[in-house]
């Protein structure tokens, strides 16, 4: 299994203000819907990538990994 999943450090929580500012597409999986799910998964952490999200960047070969920063 090539894709590598998003690794999440930092507790649960939601980001506000970044949410307010980015609203959630319509098409999970369309290029729109992955680039929101991937910037999501950096600024904010109130909710894992859904899988059929997952599935779609791992057959676009998109991976990403993000972790804490110090
Ligand atoms: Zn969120």
């Amino acid at each position: 299994m090539l894709h590598e999943p998003l690794h999440f450090r930092f507790p649960r929580s939601v980001n506000i203000q970044w949410h307010s500012e980015n609203a959630a597409p319509r098409e999970p999986t369309s290029n729109e819907g992955l680039s929101w799910h991937l910037r999501h998964a950096v600024h904010c952490n109130c909710c894992h990538l859904p899988g059929e999200v997952a599935r779609e960047l791992g057959r676009r070969q998109i991976f990403a990994y993000v972790s804490d920063p110090k």
